[in-house]
């Protein structure tokens, strides 16, 4: 973490963070201040971070010829479910930019995510298809697995790690360690003069 930290601070001049309260606010990033957001919009010689343990870590980079614009997304059930995900790209779309990427870091599968069937019902009816069956037979939602539905339908590029955080231990995971866990970060850094830059796969802990 620290390392990462002093690597990325030495081309952003600080990283911004966010309070994140599975919420649905995105707001611009900023480094004298740590503002109560699930998402952070960046412009280029910014860099920003999301916290997570098994919530999805979205980042995401756009540009056309004169402009870019970054964000990094907080999307756990919560945020899903009111829409965080649309309301990023909203934002790139109403800058003007169409030409999209994203990357979905590590988060819980939907096979691990056991919610109550009461929460799948109403997963099912905001965002059908959400929800899934764990393997070991009850209700579940699959968070990672929608977001990359919904960045689709919206013609954003996707590329999802496909790691789960509960079942790959070197990620924390609240589901696999619920007494506390620590939370690990996903960062975006836009660079001031080449094409922003996405983590392109491999191994993300490197
Ligand atoms: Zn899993």
């Amino acid at each position: 973490m620290r390392r990462w930290r002093e690597r990325l601070e030495i081309e952003t001049g600080s990283l911004a963070w966010m309070n994140q309260v599975h919420g649905t606010t995105i707001v611009p990033a900023q480094t004298d201040a740590v503002p109560t957001a699930d998402g952070l919009t960046l412009r280029p010689g910014q860099g920003a971070a999301v916290m997570v343990a098994d919530c999805v870590p979205l980042l995401i980079s756009g540009e056309t010829d004169d402009d870019r614009l970054g964000a990094v997304v907080h999307v756990g059930r919560a945020g899903l479910l009111g829409g965080i995900v649309d309301a990023a790209i909203d934002i790139f779309q109403v800058a003007g930019i169409t030409d999209i990427s994203a990357v979905i870091g590590p988060a819980i599968c939907g096979a691990c995510y056991e919610v109550g069937e009461d929460l799948a019902v109403e997963a099912e009816q905001l965002l059908p298809g959400s929800s899934c069956t764990t393997r070991w037979g009850t209700p579940g939602i699959d968070i990672p697995g929608t977001v990359a539905r919904i960045l689709t339908n919206r013609g954003v590029r996707v590329d999802t790690l496909d790691i789960c955080t509960m079942e790959d231990e070197r990620f924390f995971s609240h589901r696999r360690e619920p007494g506390g866990t620590g939370r690990f970060a996903g960062f975006l850094v836009l660079d001031r003069d080449t094409p922003s830059r996405l983590p392109a796969g491999g191994d993300p802990l490197l």
